[in-house]
């Protein structure tokens, strides 16, 4: 197991570089994370020994192209420990599982007068799938609220999950607050009502060992981007018999079983979701990226994060001109952090952290109705990856200071 981050730090090349004549700092993880070495060459490695499209072909590249295909099923299986590989469907991404199982579950289960509950901290990846179904079924849209913490509020959800909710689905960890949902407790809750739990891990998968069996959780998306990946592949998790039972989401090559031509039969699972060419070259480079997490121990990973938001949070909350969103106690945050220099806009910060070599992200985030029930319309957000330092910290906080001293007249406008 490789422990020592700065060794780390040399499978990472892009980390390596000036931007406006300064060390890239990196601390826009939570949009999508950079890739190792490790990743780069499986898929080099895969293009130039092994490409051929899956499950087609009889030739032997065809048989390892499959093979890899499957392989990385079976590494993503072990990573979240799903029951059986059956249970793992490649996707593009988070977006795209979680609008498989409203377009398939969804459309399938949900009737008029049925409930849906989400939280009010969903990524609109989490949210839109959820209010169009609702809308096109007349059924009603619930959210659970938030503690004034930031954090989710559990005795707001006993009474949102009644025996009218049908699905309940919310964010394993924010993307904006950074804060860990009890994604257990609330499954237990839905069950206990008949319903099913969806959860969205696009931001709990890279950070956290996550345990899908031991949630309990129906289905759980996440995406490949995120935690070192390439873009355009993603997972579906869900439990055998609901997969099973639901309607395919694409029609088309591979996801067959026999075609007549006026009726046609649905491929086993997992193949009955992917229809078509599937990114073959993703899934081999999401197994690389699954190695290399595995290799450094998930437990390490998080540890790691924890030890730098143990230092960044204390930093941020302390300062009387910076407001941070979520909570401000370290031990339930994870790597992510939203916050507002009081007086100036999100973007202007960003761009003058920008100019010390720092990238973050500022705008909405993606969780529009979030921001409105924070009352704000955009903030800055660090996030952070195991490839961060205390050096990274230290280089955001003396930016920060940087362009408070720039913009000083604003801030003591808005004092
Ligand atoms: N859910 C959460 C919590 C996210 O942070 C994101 C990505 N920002 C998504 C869903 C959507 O992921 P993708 O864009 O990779 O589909």
């Amino acid at each position: 197991m490789k422990t020592d981050i700065s060794d780390l730090r040399g499978d990472f090349p892009i980390l390596d570089q000036l931007v406006n004549d300064e060390p890239l700092t990196y601390l826009d993880n939570a949009a999508t994370a950079q890739k190792p070495n490790q990743v780069v060459a499986a898929l080099t490695h895969f293009y130039q020994t092994d490409n051929a499209n899956v499950h087609r072909g009889v030739h032997t590249l065809a048989e390892r192209a499959t093979a890899a295909y499957e392989d990385a099923r079976h590494k993503v299986t072990h990573f979240i420990n799903a029951a059986e590989p059956a249970e793992v469907i490649f996707t593009k991404g988070a977006t795209d599982s979680l609008n498989l199982i409203a377009s398939t579950y969804g459309e399938a289960n949900i009737e008029a007068g049925d409930e849906i509950v989400i939280s009010i901290m969903e990524h609109h990846s989490n949210l839109i799938p959820w209010q169009q179904l609702a809308l096109r079924k007349h059924a009603t849209l619930k959210y659970i609220e938030l503690t004034p913490t930031g954090e989710l509020d559990m005795a707001d959800a006993e009474t949102k999950i009644t025996d009218k909710t049908k699905i309940v689905a919310v964010a394993h960890a924010s993307n904006v607050m950074g804060t860990v949902n009890p994604i257990a407790a609330l499954t237990k809750m839905a069950h206990q009502h008949g319903a099913i739990m969806v959860c969205d891990g696009a931001q709990a998968v890279p950070h956290m060992p996550v345990d899908v069996q031991a949630l309990d959780v129906d289905f759980y998306a996440f995406s490949g981007h995120k935690m070192m990946a390439p873009t355009g592949i993603g997972v579906l998790y869900g439990k055998r018999d609901l997969l099973a039972a639901m309607p395919p989401y694409q029609f088309g090559g591979e996801m067959i079983n026999f075609v007549h031509r006026y009726e046609s039969t649905w491929n086993e699972l997992p193949w009955k979701f992917e229809a078509g060419t599937q990114n073959i070259a993703g899934a081999v480079g999401l197994g690389a990226a699954i190695d290399y997490l595995e290799n450094l121990g998930m437990s390490n990973v998080q540890a790691h994060e924890q030890q730098l938001v143990n230092s960044l949070l204390p930093q941020l909350t302390a300062d009387r001109q910076i407001e941070v969103y979520g909570p401000h106690d370290p031990a339930r945050h994870t790597g992510v952090i939203a916050f507002n220099i009081k007086g100036l806009h999100p973007h202007d910060v960003a761009t003058a952290l920008d100019m010390e070599g720092v990238a973050v992200r500022a705008g909405h985030h993606c969780a529009q109705p979030l921001m409105e029930t924070l009352g704000l319309v955009a903030t800055a957000r660090a996030s952070l990856y195991i490839y961060n330092t205390q050096d990274d910290v230290d280089r955001l906080i003396h930016a920060l200071n940087e362009t408070k001293e720039f913009f000083s007249h604003e801030l003591i406008k808005a004092e």
